[in-house]
Protein backbone atom coordinates (compact mmCIF):
# COMPACT_ATOMS: atom_id res chain seq x y z
CA UNK A 1 0.00 0.00 0.00
CA UNK A 2 1.15 3.24 -0.80
CA UNK A 3 2.19 5.51 2.60
CA UNK A 4 1.20 9.30 3.33
CA UNK A 5 4.28 11.02 3.90
CA UNK A 6 4.98 13.59 5.84
CA UNK A 7 7.76 15.63 5.82
CA UNK A 8 9.01 18.53 8.60
CA UNK A 9 9.93 21.47 6.74
CA UNK A 10 8.98 22.52 3.46
CA UNK A 11 11.95 24.42 2.03
CA UNK A 12 14.03 23.56 -0.84
CA UNK A 13 14.96 20.64 0.23
CA UNK A 14 11.77 19.17 1.05
CA UNK A 15 10.70 20.19 -1.91
CA UNK A 16 13.26 18.11 -3.81
CA UNK A 17 12.16 15.24 -1.45
CA UNK A 18 8.57 16.04 -2.29
CA UNK A 19 9.25 15.97 -6.49
CA UNK A 20 11.35 12.38 -6.03
CA UNK A 21 8.39 11.39 -4.05
CA UNK A 22 5.99 12.00 -6.74
CA UNK A 23 7.74 9.73 -8.89
CA UNK A 24 7.32 6.66 -6.52
CA UNK A 25 4.68 4.59 -6.64
CA UNK A 26 5.28 3.67 -2.64
CA UNK A 27 4.07 7.89 -1.60
CA UNK A 28 0.66 8.64 -2.03
CA UNK A 29 0.71 11.65 -0.72
CA UNK A 30 3.08 13.95 0.85
CA UNK A 31 1.90 16.64 3.67
CA UNK A 32 4.59 19.16 4.85
CA UNK A 33 4.82 21.34 7.58
CA UNK A 34 6.28 24.64 7.87
CA UNK A 35 5.47 28.18 8.88
CA UNK A 36 5.67 29.80 5.51
CA UNK A 37 2.58 30.13 3.43
CA UNK A 38 2.88 28.80 0.04
CA UNK A 39 6.51 27.15 0.65
CA UNK A 40 8.29 25.53 -1.62
CA UNK A 41 7.42 22.36 -1.27
CA UNK A 42 3.83 23.38 -1.60
CA UNK A 43 4.53 24.95 -4.79
CA UNK A 44 5.07 21.64 -6.58
CA UNK A 45 2.03 19.85 -4.92
CA UNK A 46 2.48 19.00 -1.60
CA UNK A 47 -0.16 19.41 1.39
CA UNK A 48 1.11 21.98 3.50
CA UNK A 49 0.22 22.42 7.26
CA UNK A 50 1.02 26.27 7.94
CA UNK A 51 2.78 25.80 12.11
CA UNK A 52 6.22 26.30 13.32
CA UNK A 53 8.36 23.43 13.14
CA UNK A 54 8.10 22.93 16.86
CA UNK A 55 4.42 23.44 17.51
CA UNK A 56 3.40 20.25 19.58
CA UNK A 57 0.09 20.23 18.16
CA UNK A 58 0.61 20.80 14.56
CA UNK A 59 3.30 18.06 14.54
CA UNK A 60 0.99 15.61 16.24
CA UNK A 61 -1.69 16.61 13.47
CA UNK A 62 1.06 15.45 11.07
CA UNK A 63 1.88 12.26 12.76
CA UNK A 64 -2.39 11.50 12.57
CA UNK A 65 -2.19 12.32 8.75
CA UNK A 66 1.03 10.34 8.36
CA UNK A 67 1.98 7.08 7.75
CA UNK A 68 6.09 7.72 8.24
CA UNK A 69 7.50 11.14 9.21
CA UNK A 70 10.80 12.55 8.13
CA UNK A 71 12.37 15.74 8.08
CA UNK A 72 14.03 18.55 6.24
CA UNK A 73 15.92 20.53 9.02
CA UNK A 74 17.19 19.24 11.77
CA UNK A 75 15.19 22.32 14.01
CA UNK A 76 12.42 19.58 15.12
CA UNK A 77 11.08 19.07 18.19
CA UNK A 78 12.46 15.20 19.29
CA UNK A 79 11.00 15.22 22.43
CA UNK A 80 7.38 15.66 20.25
CA UNK A 81 8.87 13.56 17.99
CA UNK A 82 9.88 10.82 20.95
CA UNK A 83 6.13 10.39 22.07
CA UNK A 84 4.76 10.12 18.98
CA UNK A 85 6.91 7.60 17.57
CA UNK A 86 4.90 4.29 18.76
CA UNK A 87 2.26 5.31 16.65
CA UNK A 88 4.19 6.70 13.28
CA UNK A 89 7.28 5.34 11.90
CA UNK A 90 9.66 8.38 11.86
CA UNK A 91 13.18 8.16 10.43
CA UNK A 92 15.76 9.22 11.03
CA UNK A 93 15.06 8.28 14.82
CA UNK A 94 13.94 10.90 17.30
CA UNK A 95 16.81 9.21 19.46
CA UNK A 96 19.12 10.32 16.41
CA UNK A 97 17.91 13.64 15.86
CA UNK A 98 18.08 14.31 19.56
CA UNK A 99 22.06 13.88 19.09
CA UNK A 100 22.58 15.16 16.12
CA UNK A 101 20.37 18.03 16.78
CA UNK A 102 22.91 19.55 20.04
CA UNK A 103 25.97 20.07 18.19
CA UNK A 104 27.80 19.04 21.53
CA UNK A 105 26.29 15.85 22.01
CA UNK A 106 27.17 15.44 18.17
CA UNK A 107 30.74 15.60 18.76
CA UNK A 108 30.25 13.48 22.28
CA UNK A 109 28.80 10.35 20.16
CA UNK A 110 31.01 10.90 17.52
CA UNK A 111 34.23 10.39 19.73
CA UNK A 112 32.53 7.84 21.73
CA UNK A 113 32.66 5.39 19.29
CA UNK A 114 36.39 6.39 18.43
CA UNK A 115 35.48 9.00 15.09
CA UNK A 116 38.36 11.87 14.47
CA UNK A 117 36.49 15.68 15.62
CA UNK A 118 38.10 18.87 16.72
CA UNK A 119 38.96 19.15 19.95
CA UNK A 120 35.99 20.95 21.44
CA UNK A 121 34.98 21.59 25.12
CA UNK A 122 31.16 22.45 26.85
CA UNK A 123 31.55 26.34 28.15
CA UNK A 124 29.24 27.64 30.67
CA UNK A 125 30.87 30.94 31.47
CA UNK A 126 33.32 33.40 30.51
CA UNK A 127 35.60 31.88 33.15
CA UNK A 128 35.28 28.75 31.79
CA UNK A 129 36.11 30.24 28.32
CA UNK A 130 38.92 31.70 28.94
CA UNK A 131 40.62 28.89 30.66
CA UNK A 132 39.69 26.98 27.53
CA UNK A 133 41.36 29.43 25.59
CA UNK A 134 44.31 29.33 28.01
CA UNK A 135 44.59 25.54 27.75
CA UNK A 136 43.81 25.36 23.64
CA UNK A 137 45.17 27.88 22.73
CA UNK A 138 44.10 30.73 19.82
CA UNK A 139 41.92 31.11 16.98
CA UNK A 140 39.03 29.16 18.65
CA UNK A 141 35.56 28.85 17.35
CA UNK A 142 32.85 29.53 19.66
CA UNK A 143 29.80 27.61 18.46
CA UNK A 144 26.09 27.63 19.55
CA UNK A 145 24.78 24.33 20.19
CA UNK A 146 21.52 24.22 18.60
CA UNK A 147 20.19 25.62 15.72
CA UNK A 148 22.81 27.39 13.56
CA UNK A 149 23.02 27.36 9.95
CA UNK A 150 25.29 28.67 7.33
CA UNK A 151 27.49 29.58 9.84
CA UNK A 152 25.81 31.95 11.80
CA UNK A 153 26.27 30.06 15.34
CA UNK A 154 30.21 30.50 14.78
CA UNK A 155 32.66 33.25 16.39
CA UNK A 156 36.38 32.59 15.12
CA UNK A 157 37.34 34.06 18.43
CA UNK A 158 41.52 35.16 16.65
CA UNK A 159 42.22 37.42 20.49
CA UNK A 160 41.22 37.27 23.93
CA UNK A 161 39.74 40.68 23.30
CA UNK A 162 37.38 39.60 21.33
CA UNK A 163 35.75 37.51 24.05
CA UNK A 164 33.40 40.18 25.68
CA UNK A 165 31.62 40.07 22.01
CA UNK A 166 32.07 36.68 21.37
CA UNK A 167 29.43 36.11 24.23
CA UNK A 168 27.14 38.85 24.03
CA UNK A 169 26.48 38.23 20.71
CA UNK A 170 25.00 34.46 21.59
CA UNK A 171 23.75 35.56 25.31
CA UNK A 172 21.17 33.16 26.10
CA UNK A 173 22.34 30.36 24.31
CA UNK A 174 24.00 26.98 24.86
CA UNK A 175 27.59 26.96 23.51
CA UNK A 176 30.73 25.17 23.37
CA UNK A 177 34.24 25.68 22.19
CA UNK A 178 36.01 23.82 19.50
CA UNK A 179 39.88 24.32 18.42
CA UNK A 180 40.22 26.12 14.61
CA UNK A 181 41.13 23.75 12.11
CA UNK A 182 43.71 24.54 9.73
CA UNK A 183 41.66 22.78 7.14
CA UNK A 184 43.33 22.20 3.45
CA UNK A 185 40.17 21.79 2.08
CA UNK A 186 36.60 20.44 3.52
CA UNK A 187 34.62 17.55 2.30
CA UNK A 188 31.40 15.79 2.50
CA UNK A 189 29.92 12.58 2.03
CA UNK A 190 26.13 12.05 1.58
CA UNK A 191 25.66 8.41 3.12
CA UNK A 192 22.29 6.16 3.13
CA UNK A 193 21.05 3.75 5.48
CA UNK A 194 17.40 1.96 4.43
CA UNK A 195 15.54 0.26 7.13
CA UNK A 196 16.92 -3.08 6.52
CA UNK A 197 20.41 -1.80 7.60
CA UNK A 198 21.89 -1.33 4.13
CA UNK A 199 24.75 1.56 3.78
CA UNK A 200 25.39 3.09 0.52
CA UNK A 201 27.55 6.11 0.18
CA UNK A 202 28.07 8.34 -2.85
CA UNK A 203 31.47 9.32 -3.47
CA UNK A 204 33.30 12.28 -1.38
CA UNK A 205 32.76 16.07 -2.95
CA UNK A 206 34.52 18.83 -2.32
CA UNK A 207 33.10 22.33 -0.89
CA UNK A 208 33.83 25.92 -1.02
CA UNK A 209 32.30 28.51 1.03
CA UNK A 210 32.06 31.94 0.86
CA UNK A 211 30.77 34.13 4.29
CA UNK A 212 30.63 30.43 5.83
CA UNK A 213 27.51 29.52 3.37
CA UNK A 214 28.69 26.69 0.88
CA UNK A 215 28.36 28.21 -2.46
CA UNK A 216 30.51 25.63 -4.77
CA UNK A 217 30.36 21.90 -4.29
CA UNK A 218 32.48 19.63 -7.40
CA UNK A 219 31.63 16.45 -7.46
CA UNK A 220 34.03 14.31 -7.25
CA UNK A 221 36.24 15.84 -5.18
CA UNK A 222 39.78 16.69 -5.78
CA UNK A 223 41.43 14.68 -3.27
CA UNK A 224 43.70 11.80 -3.32
CA UNK A 225 42.59 8.01 -3.47
CA UNK A 226 43.84 7.95 -0.08
CA UNK A 227 41.43 10.82 1.20
CA UNK A 228 38.30 9.21 -1.10
CA UNK A 229 39.18 6.10 0.61
CA UNK A 230 39.18 6.81 4.10
CA UNK A 231 36.51 9.89 3.90
CA UNK A 232 33.80 7.21 2.63
CA UNK A 233 35.44 4.59 5.29
CA UNK A 234 34.49 7.24 8.44
CA UNK A 235 31.09 7.79 6.52
CA UNK A 236 29.96 4.30 6.75
CA UNK A 237 31.52 3.42 9.92
CA UNK A 238 29.26 7.07 11.18
CA UNK A 239 26.29 5.02 9.74
CA UNK A 240 26.89 1.94 11.43
CA UNK A 241 26.88 4.04 14.86
CA UNK A 242 24.11 6.08 13.81
CA UNK A 243 20.05 4.61 14.41
CA UNK A 244 17.69 4.87 11.93
CA UNK A 245 17.13 5.11 8.21
CA UNK A 246 17.54 8.10 5.91
CA UNK A 247 20.30 10.34 3.79
CA UNK A 248 22.57 12.32 5.99
CA UNK A 249 25.34 14.69 4.80
CA UNK A 250 28.36 13.84 6.86
CA UNK A 251 30.66 17.25 6.02
CA UNK A 252 34.55 16.77 6.93
CA UNK A 253 37.79 19.02 6.93
CA UNK A 254 40.49 17.64 5.39
CA UNK A 255 44.42 18.90 6.94
CA UNK A 256 47.28 19.24 4.73
CA UNK A 257 48.67 15.72 6.43
CA UNK A 258 45.69 13.73 4.91
CA UNK A 259 43.66 13.51 8.09
CA UNK A 260 39.97 13.52 8.23
CA UNK A 261 37.99 15.30 10.88
CA UNK A 262 34.24 15.04 10.68
CA UNK A 263 32.71 18.82 10.93
CA UNK A 264 29.23 17.71 11.34
CA UNK A 265 26.23 15.74 10.75
CA UNK A 266 23.22 16.63 8.98
CA UNK A 267 20.55 13.80 9.24
CA UNK A 268 18.89 14.75 6.20
CA UNK A 269 19.58 15.54 2.70
CA UNK A 270 22.14 18.02 2.04
CA UNK A 271 23.12 21.09 0.00
CA UNK A 272 26.57 19.32 -1.28
CA UNK A 273 24.53 16.44 -2.66
CA UNK A 274 22.60 18.42 -4.60
CA UNK A 275 24.66 17.62 -7.87
CA UNK A 276 23.24 14.11 -7.46
CA UNK A 277 19.99 15.40 -9.15
CA UNK A 278 22.04 15.14 -12.68
CA UNK A 279 25.17 13.25 -11.86
CA UNK A 280 24.26 9.82 -10.31
CA UNK A 281 20.85 7.49 -11.48
CA UNK A 282 19.33 7.99 -7.94
CA UNK A 283 19.45 11.23 -6.90
CA UNK A 284 19.84 12.02 -2.63
CA UNK A 285 16.36 12.58 -2.42
CA UNK A 286 14.95 9.43 -4.05
CA UNK A 287 18.11 7.60 -2.02
CA UNK A 288 16.35 9.33 1.25
CA UNK A 289 12.65 7.81 0.59
CA UNK A 290 14.09 5.28 -0.80
CA UNK A 291 15.87 4.34 2.95
CA UNK A 292 12.53 5.59 4.66
CA UNK A 293 10.64 3.19 2.99
CA UNK A 294 12.28 0.03 2.93
CA UNK A 295 12.78 -0.29 -0.42
CA UNK A 296 16.35 -1.51 -2.07
CA UNK A 297 18.98 1.86 -2.08
CA UNK A 298 19.93 2.91 -5.51
CA UNK A 299 23.25 3.16 -7.29
CA UNK A 300 24.83 6.00 -5.74
CA UNK A 301 28.20 5.89 -8.17
CA UNK A 302 28.53 9.53 -10.50
CA UNK A 303 28.39 9.12 -14.20
CA UNK A 304 29.13 12.66 -14.80
CA UNK A 305 31.28 14.91 -13.28
CA UNK A 306 29.66 17.80 -11.75
CA UNK A 307 29.98 21.61 -10.42
CA UNK A 308 26.99 23.04 -8.38
CA UNK A 309 26.81 26.29 -7.64
CA UNK A 310 24.35 27.75 -5.27
CA UNK A 311 22.27 30.99 -6.49
CA UNK A 312 22.15 33.15 -3.13
CA UNK A 313 19.92 36.29 -2.81
CA UNK A 314 22.05 39.46 -3.98
CA UNK A 315 22.94 41.83 -1.34
CA UNK A 316 21.53 44.97 -3.16
CA UNK A 317 18.15 44.38 -2.65
CA UNK A 318 15.18 42.59 -0.94
CA UNK A 319 12.44 41.63 -2.61
CA UNK A 320 10.69 40.08 -5.35
CA UNK A 321 13.11 39.14 -8.40
CA UNK A 322 13.74 37.88 -11.86
CA UNK A 323 16.57 35.42 -13.14
CA UNK A 324 18.10 36.15 -15.98
CA UNK A 325 19.90 33.35 -17.66
CA UNK A 326 21.59 31.41 -20.40
CA UNK A 327 20.42 28.01 -21.31
CA UNK A 328 22.99 26.11 -21.98
CA UNK A 329 22.77 21.93 -22.96
CA UNK A 330 24.78 21.24 -19.84
CA UNK A 331 23.79 23.02 -17.61
CA UNK A 332 20.71 23.03 -15.39
CA UNK A 333 18.85 26.11 -13.84
CA UNK A 334 16.93 25.04 -10.25
CA UNK A 335 15.37 27.84 -8.52
CA UNK A 336 13.46 26.99 -5.11
CA UNK A 337 10.30 28.96 -5.86
CA UNK A 338 10.75 31.49 -2.83
CA UNK A 339 8.60 34.93 -3.34
CA UNK A 340 11.55 37.21 -2.12
CA UNK A 341 15.28 36.67 -2.49
CA UNK A 342 16.91 38.14 0.42
CA UNK A 343 20.81 38.93 0.87
CA UNK A 344 22.77 35.83 0.69
CA UNK A 345 19.33 33.64 0.82
CA UNK A 346 19.43 30.49 -1.57
CA UNK A 347 17.13 30.92 -3.80
CA UNK A 348 18.52 28.25 -6.51
CA UNK A 349 20.97 26.56 -7.87
CA UNK A 350 23.00 25.44 -10.75
CA UNK A 351 24.30 22.10 -11.92
CA UNK A 352 26.38 22.41 -14.81
CA UNK A 353 27.36 18.30 -16.20
CA UNK A 354 30.43 17.10 -17.57
CA UNK A 355 28.51 15.45 -20.21
CA UNK A 356 30.91 15.25 -23.30
CA UNK A 357 33.83 14.36 -20.84
CA UNK A 358 35.66 17.65 -21.51
CA UNK A 359 37.11 17.75 -17.89
CA UNK A 360 37.00 19.90 -14.83
CA UNK A 361 38.62 22.75 -15.92
CA UNK A 362 36.46 22.63 -18.70
CA UNK A 363 33.35 23.26 -16.18
CA UNK A 364 35.11 25.70 -14.04
CA UNK A 365 35.54 27.78 -17.12
CA UNK A 366 32.07 27.14 -18.15
CA UNK A 367 31.21 28.79 -14.28
CA UNK A 368 33.25 31.50 -14.22
CA UNK A 369 31.26 32.43 -17.66
CA UNK A 370 27.77 31.49 -15.99
CA UNK A 371 28.88 33.78 -13.01
CA UNK A 372 28.96 36.64 -14.78
CA UNK A 373 25.53 36.05 -17.14
CA UNK A 374 23.44 34.98 -14.33
CA UNK A 375 21.53 38.00 -13.22
CA UNK A 376 18.64 38.31 -10.17
CA UNK A 377 17.58 41.65 -10.50
CA UNK A 378 14.47 43.19 -8.63
CA UNK A 379 11.09 42.84 -10.08
CA UNK A 380 9.50 45.32 -11.72
CA UNK A 381 6.05 46.40 -10.66
P1 LIG B 1 26.01 24.90 7.78
O1 LIG B 1 24.62 25.41 7.78
O2 LIG B 1 26.83 25.52 6.67
O3 LIG B 1 26.18 23.44 7.82
P2 LIG B 1 26.62 25.60 10.58
O4 LIG B 1 26.06 26.94 10.86
O5 LIG B 1 25.98 24.42 11.18
O6 LIG B 1 26.79 25.45 9.03
P3 LIG B 1 29.35 24.68 10.93
O7 LIG B 1 29.16 23.62 9.92
O8 LIG B 1 29.71 24.27 12.29
O9 LIG B 1 28.12 25.68 11.02
O10 LIG B 1 30.46 25.70 10.40
C1 LIG B 1 30.33 26.46 9.22
C2 LIG B 1 31.69 26.59 8.57
O11 LIG B 1 32.62 27.19 9.50
C3 LIG B 1 32.33 25.25 8.22
O12 LIG B 1 31.87 24.77 6.99
C4 LIG B 1 33.80 25.64 8.22
O13 LIG B 1 34.14 26.34 7.04
C5 LIG B 1 33.90 26.59 9.39
N1 LIG B 1 34.25 25.87 10.63
C6 LIG B 1 33.40 25.25 11.49
N2 LIG B 1 34.05 24.65 12.52
C7 LIG B 1 35.36 24.88 12.32
C8 LIG B 1 36.57 24.55 13.02
N3 LIG B 1 36.55 23.86 14.17
N4 LIG B 1 37.75 24.97 12.48
C9 LIG B 1 37.78 25.68 11.32
N5 LIG B 1 36.70 26.05 10.62
C10 LIG B 1 35.50 25.67 11.08
MG1 LIG C 1 28.02 22.93 8.52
Amino acid sequence: MAKVLGIIGGGQLGMMITEAAQNLEEVSKIIVLDPTENCPAAKVGAEQIVADFKDEDAIKKLSELSDIITYEIESGNSDVLKKLETHTEINPSPDTLRIIQDKLLQKQFLKENDIAVAEFVKIENKNELIDVIDKMGLPVLLKTRRDAYDGRGNYKINSKSEIDDALDLFAGKTLMIEKFVKFEKEVSVIAARNTKGKIATYPVVENIHENNILRTTIAPGRVSEKVKKQAEKIAEKTMEVLHGAGVFGIEMFVTADDEILINEIAPRVHNSGHHTLQSCDTSQFEQHLRAILGMELGNSSIKSPTIMYNILGPKTFKGEYNVLFKKQDNVYLKMYGKLESKPQRKIGHINIVDIENRGMDELFNQLEELKSNLVIEPKQT
